[in-house]
Order: structure tokens, then sequence, then C-alpha cells
């Protein structure tokens, strides 16, 4: 790729923002040695220190408004405004957080909150979730500025301070300054790239649920010398259903999603290869990814419901005894395909498990409040069309469509609350991030990729018959 991009309209946009790389580098450093972690309360200065070094710097790049908005018990939110001298141009809006996980307990080769270049990857916590992913839209912001004096689209900036805590009054700040989130598209930064070479638009998400598998059948403990082979054993039934609800793989036997091909066809375009699943999920030697079946990994990992046993009420070795005990339960994280609810996946089960008990038991299958809604989203319309003009120009080719496994807060509440915009999901992480684990780290050729997708980007959107 380069950099110069000759005959494009932005190519001195671009030729600039790729010339300050390493003080971009070096300024993305500055926010990654102060530890934001925002569900630590040992941390809450920093993440308020953050916030606020972050706003002095984007009062260098003159914002027409900048903002550390606040609401009691939250984190602080970055908020800052630009506005192009064409008032006509259509509002983008950027959202990012600047907020760490934790590093308490895992073996990092170099310090968490000392950024480090091993290679072509920067080593910190925070490097590509989320800190490189919005660094990537200042960089962009600045060339513009340098170059041209203007922007091509008004521009908003949200930068929030608690997305790894679960994002919990980000709707409130929504409510509360309804202002800093009006705009005609939405750019979230906090997503994957499928590799370093492929970028990754977001289009799902899925859901969680939480329910508790009880098992009875005695009033009280017994001695299982007495009882044994007389009374049942209710750890053992509880072992047996939980074992029926899923396959010979550990998949739901339940709530399987047919797709249309459409879905099925995205799902299968990108693979996931055994050695990506063997090195992300620390696979032991011996051990191998489930197999595949009827339906590819992608399906599987980001459309299809799972199901993972996370806690039993059966005593840890220590507190054993011989006895056969009363009661038995197990909490089971249920992820939920996009599109179905809590609801529906519980109902299926509870027939199962009626189904799979042992006529001298009695079980039930309980719905914990708190289930997040899963997010499946259409990317249509122009602004997906100059979206992927910008990505065809840095990347080569265009965006390709993933999904999510897990449920981000954030990303289900935009997709909910601004349903009729353009939502553009992207990010700087690849498959070697390892995002909330130990080694955290940005692929440079991606950072260097995203900003000048940003540069490119602000103009594609830009043009007339894309926003309005
Ligand atoms: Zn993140």
């Amino acid at each position: 790729m380069s950099a110069s991009l000759p005959n494009h309209p932005c190519q001195d946009v671009v030729a600039y923002a790729d010339s300050q790389l390493q003080a971009t580098i070096a300024l993305l450093g500055t926010f990654l040695r102060i530890p934001a972690i925002s569900c630590d309360a040992a941390h809450t200065a920093d993440v308020a220190q953050l916030a606020d070094t972050v706003a002095a710097h984007l009062q260098t790049l003159h914002p027409t408004d900048c903002r550390v908005l606040q609401l009691p018990g939250a984190h602080p939110m970055v908020a800052a405004t630009w506005k192009s001298s064409n008032a006509n141009a259509p509002t983008v809006l950027v959202y990012g957080h600047l907020d760490l996980q934790p590093v308490k307990g895992e073996v990092w080769r170099t310090p968490p909150h000392e950024p480090t270049v091993v290679g072509d990857r920067l080593y910190a916590r925070g490097a590509a979730d989320d800190m490189g992913g919005w660094v990537s839209h200042l960089a962009a912001i600045a060339a513009w500025l340098q170059v041209r004096g203007d922007l091509p689209c008004h521009l908003r900036l949200v930068i929030e301070g608690e997305e790894e805590c679960g994002s919990s009054h980000l709707e409130q700040f929504m409510d509360t300054y309804p202002e800093v989130f009006t705009a005609d598209a939405m750019v979230l930064t906090d997503c994957e790239n499928p590799s370093t070479e492929v970028p990754g638009l977001t289009i799902s998400l899925r859901g969680i649920s939480e329910m508790v598998l009880t098992v009875r059948a005695l009033g009280a403990d017994v001695h299982s010398g007495l009882w044994g082979n007389a009374v049942p054993d209710v750890a053992t039934s509880l072992c047996k259903i939980i074992a029926g609800l899923v396959d010979g793989d550990g998949r739901p036997t339940v709530g399987l999603v047919d797709w249309p091909a459409q879905q099925r066809q995205a799902a299968a375009a990108v693979p996931i290869p055994d050695e990506v699943v063997t090195q992300g999920a620390h696979l032991l030697p011996g051990v191998f990814p489930l197999p595949d079946r009827d339906r590819p990994r992608a399906e599987w990992l980001w459309l299809q419901p799972a199901i993972t046993v996370v806690a039993t009420t059966m005593p840890h070795a220590d507190r054993k005894k011989n006895a056969l005990r009363a009661e038995a339960t197990a909490t089971l994280s249920v992820r939920l395909a996009p599109g179905q609810t809590a609801q529906q996946m519980h109902q299926l089960l509870q027939e199962r498990v009626a189904a799979l008990s042992p006529p001298q038991v009695l079980s039930d299958l309980a719905l914990l409040p708190g289930d997040g809604q899963g997010w499946l989203y259409q990317p249509k319309g122009e602004a997906f069309v100059a979206a992927n003009r910008a990505y065809k120009a840095v990347w080569g080719c265009e965006m390709v469509h993933i999904g999510v496994g897990g449920s981000i807060p954030f990303v289900a509440l935009f997709g909910n609350r601004f349903k009729t915009l353009p939502l553009i999901l992207n990010g700087v992480m690849d498959p070697e991030t390892t995002a909330h684990g130990p080694n955290e780290s940005l692929h440079l050729g991606v950072f260097r990729k995203a900003i000048l997708t940003n540069v490119l980007l602000l103009h594609e959107l830009a043009q007339p018959g894309v926003l309005r």
C-alpha cells in the first residue's frame, strides 16, 4: 500500500498523517502509561486523570466544544465536537473508551503500563482495546486540520470511561447529554479485524442470560452408606440432566437457529483456522477444537447459542462429606443467538430439563434477571459503500462482515437505540491482540492502516448523497 495514494483527492492529508505515525504512537504511549482500570476502585483517580489528559490533548486540536462529562457514581466521559466549514456537511460520531481491563494475576513479558514495541507490535494494556482505536481517529483529525485547516464532516468524539465494567451509565449519559450523541452516522471503534490484512465490520452480537438448574430429592443430607442405592443422588441427576442439554460435542441440543443463506454464507466467508482456536483459547497439547459438523466455525461462535456451566453448589473437595445431598444446583451461562430472547431459550431448555429429569427427583430451571440482548445488523446503504471505498483504498480490500460471540453492552445499546443510523463497528484488534489477557498488543501495521482509513472515511462519508 502506498501512503501517498497517488491521484486520490486526499493524498496530501493521507501523506501527512503517515508522516506523523511515530508521533501518533508516542501520543498513544502517553495515554497508555496511565493505568485507568475502571473496575478497580484503587484506580478511580487514574481514570479521571486520563480523561483530563485526553481532554487537554483534544484542546490542542481546537474543537468547537470539549468537555469532561460527569454523572454521580460514574467514571467521566470525554466529549468533543468539531464543526466543518461546510455547514451542510453531515455529522459523524466516533465512539471509543479510555478505560482498561485489570492486569492483576497476569504474567506479562513487558510491563503492562509501559508501552513497549517488540517487532511490529506495541505491547501494553489497552493498546488495541481500545486506545489505539480512538487515537487512530485523533491522528486523522489532526492531519485534516493541519493540511486543510478544516474537516470534511462535522465530528463528535465520545470517549467513555467505564466500558470495561459494562458501560453501566452509558444510557444515562445518552439521556442526560442527548446533544453529544446527535449524528448522521456512528463509527464505533472497539471491535476486531479477522486478520492484520483484512478489515472487519462487526454486524452481530450474541446475547447472554443466566439460568439456575436445581435438583432436589431429600429434606436433609443423609448418610450415603445407610441410604445409597435406596434414594437418589441429586448430584448425579444434575450431571445427567446437564449432559442431556448438549450434544456429544457439548453444543446445545435445543435453540439452534436455521439462518438464511445470506448469514450462513457471510459466516462461511470468514474462516477461523484451528491454529487460531488452539492459540487463542490456550488448548493443551492433545486437545483439539470442536469439529465444525454442518456449520462453519464462525456460525458456531457468532450466531448459535452456547451453554457453559459456570458454577455449582457441589462442595469443593475440602468440604466433602459422605452424604447424599438434599439438593444440587448448577448455574448455566447461556449465550443467545442474535435475535433470540432469553425467555425463548429458557422455555426450550425448561422443556428439555423436564424430559431429561429422572422421575425420582424434582428439578427446576430458573431464568435469572439481567439478561442482555443480542444484536443483528444489516449494513446497507450508501454509508457502507462509502466506508468500503476508504477501506479498499488503504487495505486493498473491503470490510468483511463478522460477528462477536460475546455480548458487549455498549454495542447492544448503540445498536438498539440508533438502529436507523449507519453504524460502522470497526477497530484495531486482530486475532493476536489478546485483549483482556496478558501481553495485549496492537499490530502497528493495522494501526497505520486504521489512521489512513479514518482520514479517507471522513472524506467519503461527506460526499453528497452518502449521509445527506
Ligand atoms: Zn474495549
